[in-house]
């Protein structure tokens, strides 16, 4: 940046010299990975562009409906251009599915009947579908209750998906078995297209019928395919993150195979009804949107992420993945050395935030999971994760989760000011 923005940020914001110094030190050093970032979002803009041209989106999809929405013009199209840009046979989206956890929710409910085994390939579930399982919680109306078994298989010691450990447990009464794409709270890497392309193969040699479904949260977009088009049956996603390009109000997706998705619409809605109702009480026109600036608000995310890696990498942090390692979510896990310092990062991306700004977070309880969890989030939607965001359950080892930014130089400021707050109490 030029001296002009340096004066700028140490007059307006208490940015030292030294740290914005950081920041173009930590930028310059990551120009090919940009490079990389940016090629593959150009791409899926065009893929996404070619699913609106393919199912005609024009103006009159924006209208509203009411009622029963039998004829609500938004609703189809929007699976449509999900499940093209998505490579899918079909897709249901809209306002009527909550978020990730509801949309993966549903498609667990809708696909296993008592007496049914989901099997997790990717160790830990992440902490939402904990008590959907009925792991956590009191049960009440998890699969648990309904009489559906859960077993799971751990990583291997290099964090990577056991292949043959997948392959043995995959038992008679499997009937859906699932990869988590993004890390959730782990230290490892996210998985690759490739390696999901590995995963549905070995369960399917073993099982040609078992349903292979894969958890897609902040996986969209990374990549130019997405999970089903590398042998997945189903995935399903989250609005507050990459596919509501940070946009959409709110929702989720589930995506695949049409007898799949078309079980799934019955839990969303009802036995018969599935997909032939549901308003999308006038989300259309900013679902779709969404999905058309995702592939950008992807790259800009990504962007800042690699830059975050890079910066404490370079002061000597543990990061997952390092700046220069392949990404296949939008999340940069950060080993903060205690507390404090867990705390001071958490306010740093509040203060860049440019909504609640002036507020500090505060570890507390959260609907859905278990440990004490401080969030930094100060989003135009509420909780969006594809904004500037940082979040960590307050517990050893003290990692750092930090995701999102509608923009690269949001993202820059948003670590600058990170610096900067562990700089003022002493813990750089
Ligand atoms: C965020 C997330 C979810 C849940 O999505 P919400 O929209 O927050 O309910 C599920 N799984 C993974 C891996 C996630 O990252």
């Amino acid at each position: 940046m030029d001296q002009l923005t340096k004066d700028y940020l140490k007059r307006n914001y208490g940015i030292d010299y030294e740290v914005s110094a950081m920041a173009d030190e930590a930028e310059k050093e990551i120009a090919e990975v940009f490079a990389r970032y940016e090629s593959v979002a150009e791409y899926n803009q065009y893929k996404v562009l070619r699913a609106f041209h393919d199912n005609y989106v024009s103006d009159t999809h924006f209208a509203w409906a009411n009622g029963y929405g039998h004829d609500d013009p938004g609703r189809a199209v929007c699976g449509k251009v999900f499940a093209s840009a998505f490579e899918t046979e079909s897709c249901i989206v809209g306002p009527f599915i909550c978020d990730g956890t509801h949309a993966l929710a549903c498609c667990y409910l809708g696909l296993l009947r008592p007496g049914d085994e989901l099997l997790y390939c990717t160790g830990e579930p992440y902490d939402t579908m904990e008590t959907v399982i009925g792991l956590k919680g009191d049960g009440n109306g998890s699969l648990k209750s309904y009489g559906v078994s859960f077993s799971k298989v751990e990583l291997t010691a290099d964090m990577k998906i056991d292949i043959e450990g997948v392959k043995a447990a995959i038992r008679e009464n499997t009937k859906v078995a699932v990869l988590q794409r993004s890390i959730g709270y782990s230290f490892r890497h996210a998985f690759s297209i490739p390696e999901i392309r590995e995963w549905a193969a070995a369960c399917k040699s073993v099982k040609p019928d078992v349903i292979c479904m894969v958890d897609n949260c902040y996986g969209e977009f990374l990549d130019t395919k997405e999970p089903v088009a590398a042998g997945a049956d189903i995935m399903a996603g989250s609005l507050m993150k990459n596919p509501g390009g940070g946009i959409a109000m709110g929702g989720g997706y589930v995506a695949g195979r049409a007898d799949l998705v078309e079980t799934v619409s019955y839990r969303v809605i009802a036995p018969g009804i599935g997909t032939d109702a549901g308003l999308m009480y006038d989300q259309t026109r900013r679902i779709l949107q969404g999905i058309f600036m995702a592939p950008r608000t992807v790259c800009e995310a990504i962007k800042g992420a690699a830059l975050f890696a890079k910066a404490f990498e370079k002061l000597g942090y543990e990061v997952s993945p390092r700046a220069e390692d392949p990404r296949n979510d939008v999340v940069t896990a950060i080993r903060m050395k205690s507390e404090e310092q867990l705390t001071a990062f958490c306010e740093g991306v509040q203060a860049a935030a440019p909504i609640n700004a002036h507020y500090a977070p505060e570890a507390g309880e959260m609907a859905g999971y278990e440990d004490s969890i401080i969030m930094a989030s100060g989003s135009f939607v509420q909780g969006s994760t594809m904004e500037l965001s940082a979040d960590a359950p307050l517990r050893e080892p003290y990692t750092a989760y930090f995701q999102g930014a509608l923009s690269y130089d949001h993202a820059k400021f948003g670590l600058m000011k990170v610096l900067q707050s562990l700089k003022d109490r002493g813990l750089l």
